[in-house]
């Protein structure tokens, strides 16, 4: 049963079934985690996040530390519980200076969480992401690392429960090599279950060097197809959805202004998109 603790609002317990690192050794350290909430009371649509509350004591005094992380996938079983993946970056800060470790508090403890953990979860959120009503309108995902995740989600509604889609859906994906086992075609990826739908097109860019960040990994997705991403941009029915981690909008913004041929056009077209509603970002840090 969801209860209501103080500021946190409901919370549910869930529990690890599995996790697996996704990522290369050598590279950021990535986890697909799985969890099963025992509550028919808990449903998460696409494209939503659920907060995970870390017990304390933290620094400052803190009673609670909370982040959010978006659903990859869920689904609901035969006695209604609902399995929810996620999908999580193992974050810690090296100090330049004293090269002492600060670990993310709630990253480093849902990426120890072996299974049989008990995790409390708040929520679950509305996603930034909306669905376009129109299912001839064109849909353009410009994610990095675990900002696929809420593609993921959002990809399964388009063809699992709308069964079809006429506008073209495009997914340009950036990521570190480790990265791709969230996208190759093997049988544990779902994505792979669309590549025969003829409206879909997913293009993967890959840097493999450690230091590489999120914006270039999204320069490596997105700069080779800059052409053809501002040519749909322009189209009246389509809808763009920018997902992942730090300074990428910066860099999206760099790569179409080169495409657009200049500044002006290229912000007035991007602002053009947000006021019609026509433009979502979820970046986190
Ligand atoms: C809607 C939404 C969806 C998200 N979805 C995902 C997702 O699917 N997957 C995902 O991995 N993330 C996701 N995030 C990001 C996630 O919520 C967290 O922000 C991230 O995991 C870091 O949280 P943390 O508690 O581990 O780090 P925190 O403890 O909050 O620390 C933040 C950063 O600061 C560093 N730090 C901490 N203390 C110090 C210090 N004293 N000095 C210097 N540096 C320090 C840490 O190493 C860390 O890198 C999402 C965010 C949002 C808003």
């Amino acid at each position: 049963m969801q209860e209501r603790i103080n500021e946190l609002g409901p919370v549910s317990e869930a529990i690890v079934t599995d996790s697996v690192r996704i990522s290369r050794v050598d590279l950021a350290e990535v986890r697909r985690i799985r969890m099963r909430v025992e509550d028919p009371s808990f449903r998460v649509g696409v494209g939503q996040s659920v907060g995970v509350v870390v017990p304390g004591p933290h620094p400052f005094g803190n009673r609670y530390h909370m982040r959010r992380y978006s659903i990859a996938g869920e689904s609901v079983d035969s006695r209604g519980d609902t399995e929810i993946e996620l999908l999580v970056r193992r974050c810690f800060d090296i100090d330049e200076i004293s090269g002492e470790s600060y670990p993310g508090i709630a990253s480093n403890y849902l990426c120890d969480a072996g299974p049989g953990q008990a995790i409390t979860l708040t929520g679950p959120y509305r996603s930034p992401f909306r669905m376009p009503r129109n299912e001839t309108a064109n849909i353009l995902m410009i994610g990095t690392g675990t900002g696929v995740a809420p593609f993921r989600s959002f990809i399964q509604e388009i063809y699992r429960q709308r069964g079809g889609w006429s506008g073209q859906v495009r997914l340009y994906y950036g990521a570190r090599s480790g990265m791709d086992l969230l996208y190759r075609n093997d049988e544990e990826d779902d994505l792979a279950l669309y590549y025969d739908e003829p409206s879909f097109q997913a293009f993967r860019g890959v840097i493999s060097k450690p230091l590489a960040s999120e914006a270039d990994t999204l320069a490596a997705a997105t700069e080779s197809h800059a052409a053809s991403i501002w040519k749909l941009i322009q189209s009246p029915d389509t809808y763009v959805y920018l997902a992942g981690l730090g300074k990428i909008a910066e860099r999206f913004d760099e790569i179409m202004r080169f495409a657009a041929g200049s500044d002006e056009l290229w912000v007035m077209t991007r602002d053009r998109l947000k006021v019609a509603g026509r433009w979502s970002e979820l970046i986190y840090s």
